[in-house]
């Protein structure tokens, strides 16, 4: 059996605390590898070279730091059928989307060459007389990254790119349900030219996780999982005094006015809703139909979910693969059980579906609930799988409400070809990414990703200009030189006089 291990000091290293996990293949069902599970040495022993290696790294000028990003944009790129191939071996989606999410990754990369622009800082001359101010940007020292399954590519590339740009060290803890991406992303990272220790990657469970969060020499943790993990992260990097940034789940809303193109919208929320399988947090889950559009709305999507052609994300024709364990998909089937007991109407039921030749994978079809209200738990709960909820509203505001009354705040969209509708509801919706006619409004690298209200705790959001403001703190120096000195104590604050 293949054994997944850790990656320190630049090269693998062979976990000794005995723990283990299993990685399955989801769209054979069949277990394909063991990953290691980090003790609390093992994440010491990680946090140790990074610490090591903070003190060169963090003065190698920022155009060198610019240029190992560059050369690793190149291996990425050289390397992508490989590495969107494992993608697909570990998590299950379909080998384009896969692609598609690792280009995602390496946008953050491209935007990480930037960094010597970034850290600029500002200048004034003569705050005072003949005194000069200005701010710069220093790095933090060792971060952490904790991620989630659904993005083994992307999501920790949200982080450490723009983590060792500033000149940090970083150590990621991966999802254990698929590890082998990141242990090829730190080795092409090294083999850009990265120097040991910059990079490091544990792979554990909640020990590890919590080791990090405790250790006194980790400075700053990126996560990035679900709501109630999140919030503990949260609460525990402030008992710890670290700064955190800890990115949770979300149930995204898709309005669909009555005058929209309803080609645009059933197709826009088919990609949105049961591409990745739903695993995605920027899925959405739920489509407001407003007005009288409710009919035509459910007809349009039912027609398309029951076409949904599911298989193996390395077949050529699958538009869905499987979800990325049995325990996952056991919870999704239990979700529409409980759809259908609270009285929601379930147009198309994916749950009896059987891939011939794929008996034991973790499929379920695309699921279509009509009917569903605002007190059902299937609206109220992320359910992270390819179930679309259809709720009707009255009018605009109603729909709104829903969208603000909802405890996540990740993304929401709306399809309409009024202008005002538009405009209102990117100014009101209570949401950190707002798409009008786009479906899935994830920001490109130069901007930031974050959702608002439960599904981020912290303040800022990640990658673009926020990123460089996480994984850095700002310094003010106020200086004056010898001709401009005054000879007398002055007892008093320092006026402009
Ligand atoms: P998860 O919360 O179960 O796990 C995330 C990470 O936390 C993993 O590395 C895991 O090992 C660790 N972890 C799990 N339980 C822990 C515990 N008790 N203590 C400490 N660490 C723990 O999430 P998941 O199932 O891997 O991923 C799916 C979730 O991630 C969904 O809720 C999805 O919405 C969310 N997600 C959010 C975003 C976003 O940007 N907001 C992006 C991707 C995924």
């Amino acid at each position: 059996m293949k054994l997944i291990e850790h990656f320190i000091n630049g090269k693998s290293f062979s976990g000794k605390s005995g723990k283990k996990s299993k990685v399955f293949n989801p769209a054979t069902g069949e277990q394909t590898a063991e990953v290691n599970l980090a003790s609390v040495d093992e994440v010491n022993l990680a946090v140790e070279s990074s610490k090591k290696a903070f003190l060169n790294w963090s003065n190698t000028p920022p155009l060198q730091r610019a240029r190992i990003m560059f050369k690793y944009k190149e291996l990425i790129e050289k390397n992508s059928d490989e590495l969107t191939k494992i993608i697909v071996s570990e998590h299950g989606k379909v080998y384009e989307d896969a692609k598609g999410s690792l280009i995602r990754g390496l946008e953050v990369v491209e935007y990480a060459c930037g960094i010597p622009q970034m850290l600029k800082g500002e200048f004034t001359e003569n705050v005072g007389s003949n005194i000069d101010s200005w701010s710069l940007r220093q790095p933090l020292g060792v971060c952490a990254g904790i991620t989630p399954f659904n993005f083994p590519a992307m999501v920790p590339m949200w982080m450490f790119p723009m983590a060792i740009a500033c000149g940090n060290t970083f150590v990621l803890k991966p999802s254990e349900k698929d590890p082998s991406c990141s242990i090829k992303l730190a080795e092409l990272l090294h083999d850009a030219g990265l120097p040991e220790g910059v990079f490091n990657v544990v792979n554990g469970d909640k020990e590890a996780v919590d080791s990090l969060i405790k250790h006194k020499d980790v400075q700053a943790i990126s996560f990035v999982g679900s709501t109630p993990i999140a919030k503990y992260i949260y609460e525990e990097c402030a008992k710890n005094e670290k700064r955190v940034q800890a990115l949770g789940g979300a149930k995204n809303h898709c309005v669909v006015m009555p005058d929209c193109d309803l080609d645009q919208a059933v197709n826009g929320l088919m990609g949105a809703a049961y591409g990745s399988a739903g695993e995605r947090c920027m899925a959405q889950s739920v489509a407001v139909a407003v007005g009288n559009i409710g009919d035509k709305l459910v007809s349009e999507l039912s027609k398309k979910v029951e076409g949904l052609k599911i298989g193996p994300g390395m077949d050529k024709g699958s538009e869905m693969g499987p979800l990325v364990t049995k325990d996952h998909l056991k919870k999704v089937k239990s979700y529409v059980d409980l759809g259908e007991k609270e009285g929601a109407k379930l147009v198309v039921d994916g749950r009896k579906l059987k891939l011939q030749g794929y008996e034991n994978g973790f499929y379920i079809g695309g699921c279509l609930f009509d009917g569903v209200t605002s007190n059902m738990r299937i609206y109220k709960e992320e359910i992270f799988g390819p179930v679309l909820s259809v709720v009707r509203a009255k009018n605009f505001d109603d729909a709104l409400k829903l969208v603000n009354d909802h405890e996540f705040g990740n993304g929401a969209s709306i399809f309409t070809r009024d202008g005002d509708t538009g405009r209102t509801f990117s100014s009101k919706a209570k949401i950190g990414m707002i798409g009008v006619n786009i479906p899935i409004p994830v920001p490109v690298a130069f901007h930031s990703f974050g959702g608002w209200k439960r599904s981020l705790f912290g303040d800022q959001h990640m990658h673009g200009p926020e990123g460089v403001r996480f994984y850095t703190k700002l310094k003010t120096i106020t200086s004056r030189w010898p001709s401009g000195l005054r000879s007398d104590p002055e007892f008093v604050m320092p006026t402009m006089k």
